[in-house]
């Protein structure tokens, strides 16, 4: 090792240590027998670090709701019960941990991990002789899930030698006491979640009572595989539907066409799978996916929940949680099944959905977002089973579980934007500007992806190597790109110097050297693609655009001086139909700001020629059913200028398009 290597090395170790995670290795742990492998194994929290604009984007969260939710909401306040108070004592605490602990550790706050440490804490001393832990009123096995998930990231960011333990212990507990108190309500339709932490335990543990149990929750859980199998809830659910009307518990099919359960179900399968190792579980996502896409797909990269399955009518609307748990899912998914289609629905979810549905401070956010969103007020909608809140942004529209939810959906995300193949090497499932940093071979590799991705196609990779090693390197080719250019130090990757190339992937296998530079170049041409009643849906690699309209925000309630309700409205005209030929969608690059979803600063811009539609109007508070296309219009034609959904907090997103050749003024 030369001079100039070996301080580059000491740089970066220096670099390390002022990071400070108390952690020495950041390595994946793989599957262990009789489990079946991952395709890719999730690496540590803390491996894998934001940077650039996504660096922004947690700042901000942790300046948002997140930073400060339990400073003034009573739900997550100090009398939590999950902090030993009298207060809410079931599911709300430890999903708000379960996003501020990662977002914590991510960007090594230490004021926000001293505020994560408390529940973890009080968790870790709340555990009774017999193994049961939380909260003495509620025995709920559900919030335990959720907190479980929580401890796991908590201990692979400290490798705080008391979590495995107490997981152990409480899993024996549930192992005795299942049979007796077996899974109901919430729990029974999301056992998945119990699953996901008993096999994080197995696999560093070697334990062998946790299959059985798993198993066992397996058994009493609710089986989502027959469902899709042949699946009856093809279109939209109502109350008198569901039975929700009556009084008494949540009906079945309330539970099974639930949003949010639909989206913790999206991994039921691949987790399965990995215990029974039978081919009809590994293949069950894709039929689960199918079904969903075809009766309730939208075009933010969601299907329809609001609260129950809707249809794909893009005025229908998807939940905050069902956002976040949905790309959670896929990020499992992934990692064991290894496709590459999966990224590209994460991110599709990642890029559009979540910011959609949040205010650029982060201070407030939607119950429901429709993909079609005319107005955010307190009103009447056309929703499966919600109420007139839903959609308006605020502390706790229509109902507060998205509040303490909805902080995993960046932090996860930045977790699972690297990943360890079983031979050694990493794989990068998402884009997004951020650093790794693990051990390969006994040394450490770091690497830094700088980019400006989703908004640019454009990826360079900076690789570090304590020495030279050798490792496969696997890129994630997404659909819309069809190919993509690859260089090393400047030089053009041609498919020969390609080994294990597989539908979807591009891996770079070779002896990396420190300061390696690997580029590569994603082509991103806009295309407009079909959607419900034939609307047209403008996407550019994993953006889909809308027309924004001029949204005027109005404070209903203050809570705090930053935290209020919100209702957004506007008067400029939305009922466009779109020409599809003819000029064709002209794309303008802005330049990347730090709030990048931010509607007076878009990074990138559509212009779309269009007329008006008069006979689409407005129904029941949101915009009409799109009308089915081709349409005819004779009103002037006019440019519109569409930015990244995320951005446009009002907005159309799903157009009906002309019967005409576009009268191209360009
Ligand atoms: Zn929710």
């Amino acid at each position: 090792m030369d001079m100039k290597h070996l301080l580059r090395n000491l740089i970066l170790l220096g670099c390390c240590s002022s990071v400070g995670i108390a952690k020495q290795v950041n390595q994946a742990v793989p599957n262990r027998a009789p489990l079946k492998e991952n395709a890719f194994n999730p690496l540590p929290l803390g491996a894998v670090r934001p940077l650039g604009w996504l660096l922004q984007q947690e700042q901000i969260q942790a300046n948002g709701l997140t930073g400060h939710l339990d400073e003034f909401w009573n739900d997550v306040g100090p009398n939590s019960g999950w902090l030993g108070g009298t207060g809410e004592s079931w599911e709300r605490g430890p999903y708000y941990l379960d996003g501020l602990l990662p977002l914590a550790y991510q960007l090594n706050d230490p004021k926000l991990i001293a505020k994560a440490k408390k529940w973890v804490e009080w968790s870790l001393e709340s555990q009774r002789p017999d193994g049961q832990f939380g909260p003495a009123k509620n025995d709920d096995w559900w919030p335990r899930m959720v907190m479980l998930k929580v401890l796991t990231q908590y201990a692979e960011a400290t490798d705080d030698s008391r979590v495995l333990p107490f997981m152990r212990k409480y899993f024996a507990f549930e192992k005795r006491e299942l049979p007796d108190r077996p899974l109901r309500d919430w729990g029974r339709y999301r056992w998945q979640d119990n699953v996901y932490a008993v096999l994080w335990l197995y696999n560093r543990t070697g334990d062998a009572d946790l299959l059985p149990l798993a198993k066992l929750l397996h058994d009493q859980g609710y089986d989502w595989e027959k469902q899709f199998d042949n699946f009856a809830y093809t279109g939209k659910q109502t109350s008198e539907k569901l039975g929700l009307d009556k009084k008494g518990p949540i009906p079945d099919v309330a539970m099974q066409t639930h949003g949010v359960n639909n989206a913790m179900a999206l991994k039921v399968a691949p987790i399965w799978w990995l215990l029974s190792g039978s081919e009809s579980d590994r293949s069950a996502l894709a039929r689960q996916l199918t079904m969903l896409d075809r009766y309730h797909g939208l075009p933010n990269g969601m299907f329809s929940g609001d609260e129950h399955l809707a249809g794909r009518d893009p005025s229908q609307g998807i939940e905050l949680c069902a956002v976040v748990e949905t790309m959670f899912s896929y990020e499992q998914d992934f990692a064991i099944l290894g496709d590459s289609q999966l990224g590209d629905r994460l991110e599709r979810a990642a890029y559009n959905a979540l910011p959609g549905t949040l205010s650029n401070d982060m201070w407030s956010h939607q119950y429901d977002q429709q993909p079609n969103q005319i107005a955010c007020t307190r009103a009447h909608r056309q929703w499966s089973t919600n109420g007139p809140d839903s959609n308006l942004f605020g502390l706790e529209p229509n109902f507060g579980c998205c509040t303490a939810n909805l902080h995993q959906g960046w932090p996860k995300f930045v977790s699972s934007l690297w990943m360890a193949t079983p031979d050694g090497g990493l794989v990068v499932p998402a884009y997004a500007p951020s650093e790794v940093r693990t051990e390969v071979k006994g040394g450490p590799v770091t690497i830094r992806e700088e980019t400006e991705y989703p908004f640019r196609g454009d990826v360079r990779f900076t690789v570090q190597v304590g020495s030279e090693t050798e490792f496969p390197l696997v890129l994630r080719i997404p659909e819309w790109a069809g190919v993509a250019t690859v260089q090393v130090n400047g030089q053009s990757m041609l498919p020969s110097d390609v080994t294990g190339s597989q539908t979807g992937f591009y891996t770079l296998r070779r002896n990396w050297k420190n300061g390696d530079v690997v580029t590569v170049a994603l082509p991103m041409e806009p295309r407009s693609v079909r959607s419900f009643h034939n609307s047209a849906v403008f996407e550019r690699g994993p953006l889909v655009f809308s027309l924004p309209l001029d949204a005027k925000w109005d404070a209903l309630k203050h809570y705090t001086a930053q935290s209020a309700d919100w209702q957004l409205t506007s008067s400029v005209p939305w009922n466009y139909a779109v020409a599809l030929k003819g000029c064709g969608p002209q794309v303008k690059e802005e330049s990347v700001t730090a709030t990048p979803f931010d509607v007076e600063h878009p990074a990138v811009t559509l212009q779309v020629e269009a007329r008006q539609l008069p006979e689409w109007k407005m129904v029941e508070n949101s915009a009409g059913t799109v009308p089915a296309s081709p349409v005819s219009s004779n009103a002037p034609s006019q440019t519109l200028q569409l930015v990244p959904y995320g951005a446009a907090k009002l907005r159309i997103t799903a157009f009906p398009y002309l019967n005409e050749s576009a009268s191209c003024s360009k």
